[in-house]
């Protein structure tokens, strides 16, 4: 981790902000500026976790901080331990403790042994940008806290970072939801992450995921979920890129003046459309995005130089051929519409499910313009499978959406993405 000090911002200052705010030594949400109150905060916990209160968030400070990133922490079991006292003494629930150590018996706890102990709030952060490096936090908490989700790596990006997939619930519905084809549109990663969390915390606690049984969806249903297809992307937009990648990028940007950069940014890093680049009509999205001018590669429009050519979008269709889903649900921003189609095709049961999720959300139904109807990972999935495939556009204003929309994204969407499941 960087180290920060008073004067310092960007996304980094975001994540220490935010472990502050988790810790309960800074109130505001993260703003991405390190000043007088965060540097306030830093030292009371420094004070509070026995380090030099310097005030500046180096090697030692992040060791101590890391933990509340991840959501949970590990401690080795004293003679008198319960999972009731340890949930008391540490502000969280027995449930959640026994949850993330399934192996120990809570009647006979080994002394000396090591248990990991989730914090009280979510894992999830949905009050600030994301990033890949939050995203990662996220699920590895998730994993650890729920041992029942698996995490699977479906690919690398250009940067080499990690196309990740959370899976959760043990039948034989496989259904895939995927968030974040377009960079500027990173507010369906926090979206869908908090889905899986909701749904794996009320497995836990034995409670309804938005009305509906979460053992019984648990039994039914396969939910696998890629928050984050585009992290490189996600990155340049929020400002969590190292600054000779953001200069590539920006070199392609400067062929493209009209887009604003990076907050117009939808591409993967190398100026590839991911939601552009899948084996569906492609030569026909290549024809209309070329006579739009959009020839070489940019901050979106720009369909690759061959179907599947970015790494992201081969390692979502890769995947997908490795799995049996018998829905798809592919997250973007914005609109407030649900897209069901691949021009005239219409898979058996899709419209029925995509009322249902317009009445829940209260979307609308729509058809894809014709110039949009080409080379998206909806349109590929229809067109090899025959299945129900969606795109939902989530949420209404202009890219990026602020994370302020997100209460509401959530309360449209938790409800659309139950009715996925089926
Ligand atoms: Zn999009």
């Amino acid at each position: 981790m960087e180290t920060l000090r008073y004067g310092s911002s960007g996304n980094a200052v975001v994540l220490l902000q935010l472990a502050l705010q988790r810790a309960g030594y800074l109130r505001p949400d993260p703003d991405g500026v390190f000043g007088t109150a965060t540097l306030n905060a830093v030292r009371r916990f420094q004070s509070a976790f026995g380090l030099a209160p310097d005030g500046i968030a180096g090697p030692r400070t992040w060791d101590k901080l890391e933990k509340f990133l991840y959501g949970f922490f590990t401690l080795r079991l004293r003679p008198g331990d319960t999972f009731y006292r340890l949930a008391k003494r540490y502000g969280t629930t027995a449930e959640s403790i026994a949850a993330a150590n399934p192996e120990l018996d809570p009647a006979n706890l080994p002394v000396g042994g090591e248990i990991a102990v989730p914090f009280g709030y979510p894992v999830t952060p949905t009050n600030v940008p994301w990033s890949s490096e939050l995203l990662e936090y996220a699920v590895r908490g998730l994993t650890v806290r729920y041992p029942f989700i698996r995490l699977e790596t479906i690919g690398h990006t250009p940067l080499l970072k990690p196309i990740r997939v959370l899976r959760i619930g043990s039948g034989r519905r496989e259904v895939f939801i995927n968030a974040a084809h377009h960079a500027n549109e990173w507010i369906t990663s926090p979206l869908v992450t908090d889905f899986v969390e909701s749904f794996a915390a009320a497995y836990v606690n034995k409670t309804e995921l938005e009305g509906k049984s979460a053992a019984a969806l648990y039994a039914s249903v396969t939910l696998y979920a890629a928050p984050m297809v585009d992290p490189d992307g996600v990155d340049l937009v929020n400002g969590a890129i190292r600054d000779k990648a953001k200069n590539a990028a920006r070199l392609i940007a400067d062929d493209y003046p009209t887009i604003p950069f990076p907050s117009g940014w939808k591409a993967n890093i190398e100026g590839t459309d991911l939601n552009l680049n899948y084996p569906a009509g492609w030569e026909e999205a290549e024809r209309i995005k070329y006579e739009k001018g959009f020839v070489s590669p940019a901050p979106r429009d720009f369909v690759g130089s061959s179907p599947l050519s970015a790494p992201e979008s081969r390692a979502v269709y890769d995947f997908t051929r490795t799995r049996d889903f018998a829905a798809t649900v592919s997250y973007h921003t914005q609109g407030e519409e649900i897209y069901y189609k691949y021009l005239d095709e219409e898979p058996e049961g899709a419209r029925e499910l995509a009322l249902k999720m317009a009445e829940v959300s209260g979307y609308s139904v729509a058809d894809v313009p014709y110039e949009s109807s080409f080379a998206g990972y909806k349109d590929w999935f229809i067109s090899e499978y025959g299945r129900p495939g969606f795109t939902v556009e989530a949420g209404r204003g202009i890219n990026p959406l602020p994370i302020s929309q997100y209460p509401r994204l959530r309360r449209e969407n938790f409800p659309l993405m139950t009715v996925a499941l089926g």
